[in-house]
């Protein structure tokens, strides 16, 4: 946020017009221009169910698996996907790392929307909606990469689901795989102390080494959780240069921990920020992330100056492209990256006075401050229009769905 010399804006634009390269000139003097905010880890196509069994005990057994089971379609996939990005978009966000199943329906949804996806083929040995077994996720995976190889805005990516969903001999494969393909791995891990339990009862290792003797630690992947990572956990995923992906609001609202993130990003590792799915953080919005990110490392540590604001912005943004491992590409506002940025208004009643922008950002700001968005140097919103996505058309696709859930939905006992 360095100061810019309005004179040499004149300069600028005469040598843009005598080479005919000037397309059009953005307003931003009084606002706040950022590089675009990136999400490294959702589930979109689940945005359909949000706020169904909330806060309920077993919700998983209860709710998400018979949801799953009687209403996850490929067009249930791509409405809710749709659904999704309006609010990603709306919020600033121009890449997601997403992970779900009939992952080309949501492929076709990010698309469309203009922004870019790291989009993972679910993988597990259990049933799921779009696969009966592992090598029917496998034959979908193959397909997705085969569809969008070399398109700018999509990367297939793996996602086997965890630790405790996959055989030892799948999880190989799946590394096996993703290296035939040349593709990312995502993944949850060491997430849930029952997962600890179970993996150290199995292999005698923890989640974060276990996965690392199958060789799914590397420049290849992008880890979401590592809440429960001790000082050597933390170091083999840093060393392994794998990504991280943090989710503090989801992983606050299940109750399940407060990630080390200070420690992650103090050391060096490659963290970023996510909002995991509408069912667990509700929210799918990098903005409404930030502020929680600071203040819950805050508490973990009982100390006040740590998780500054410029840092949580950091990790918003070129954090998030190491997360994902395209820092060469996204992240920041250089020459020779994509054009992915954000205006940020600074007129509401929040961000008024400003003398550290980092902290207004952070402490103060909320996806409506979003004024505009550029994804790829074209806008996808503009002064809060939507440019990509039809806002009302969505929502009455998405509204036809949830009638049919919400009349004939019954948790299991
Ligand atoms: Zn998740």
């Amino acid at each position: 946020m360095e100061q810019f010399d309005p004179t040499l804006l004149d300069t600028l634009i005469d040598t843009l017009q005598a080479s005919a390269q000037l397309i059009e000139i953005i307003d931003a003097s009084g606002k706040i221009i950022i590089p675009g905010l990136i999400n490294t880890h959702t589930h979109i196509g689940m945005s359909l169910f949000r706020t169904l069994g909330d806060d309920m005990p077993q919700r998983l057994q209860k709710y998400i698996f018979p949801l799953e089971k009687h209403f996850v379609t490929p067009e249930l996939v791509y409405q809710a996907s749709r659904h999704s990005l309006t609010e990603m978009i709306s919020g600033g966000t121009t890449t997601i790392a997403d992970m779900y199943y009939f992952q080309h329906m949501t492929a076709r949804a990010v698309a469309e929307s203009g922004i870019r996806g790291v989009l993972a083929q679910a993988l597990s040995s259990a049933p799921a909606p779009d696969a009966k077994t592992f090598a029917e996720g496998t034959a979908r995976l193959k397909a997705l990469t085969a569809e969008y190889s070399g398109h700018p805005g999509i990367i297939p990516a793996a996602g086997p689901h965890a630790p405790y969903s996959l055989t030892a001999a799948e999880l190989r494969e799946t590394v096996r795989l993703a290296q035939k393909l040349d593709i990312p791995i995502q993944s949850h891990l060491a997430e849930m102390p029952f997962e600890e339990e179970l993996i150290v009862r199995q292999t005698g290792l923890r989640p974060i080494p276990y996965y690392d003797s199958l060789g799914i630690l590397s420049r290849r992947a992008t880890m979401a959780h590592c809440i429960f990572a001790n000082a050597e956990d933390r170091a083999l995923l840093r060393e392994r240069e794998t990504g991280i992906a943090h989710n503090p609001s989801a992983n606050s609202k299940s109750g399940k921990g407060i990630a080390p993130a200070y420690e992650f990003y103090r050391d060096g590792a490659r963290i970023g920020l996510g909002t995991d799915g509408p069912m667990s953080g509700n929210r799918m919005d990098i903005v409404s992330q930030l502020n929680i990110t600071a203040k819950m490392q805050k508490v973990r540590l009982g100390d006040p100056t740590v998780m500054k604001p410029a840092e949580i912005l950091a990790m918003a943004t070129i954090g998030g492209a190491e997360a994902l491992h395209l820092e060469q590409h996204i992240g920041s506002l250089e020459k020779g990256k994509q054009a992915d940025m954000v205006i940020i208004s600074t007129e509401s009643l929040s961000m008024f006075p400003i003398y550290d922008p980092y902290a207004a950002i952070v402490y103060c700001a909320d996806s409506n401050d979003i004024e505009s968005v550029l994804a790829a140097g074209k806008f996808v919103m503009k002064k809060r229009e939507l440019k990509t996505l039809d806002r009302e058309e969505i929502r009455a696709s998405c509204t036809r769905i949830t009638a049919r859930i919400a009349e004939g939905f019954t948790p299991a006992e």
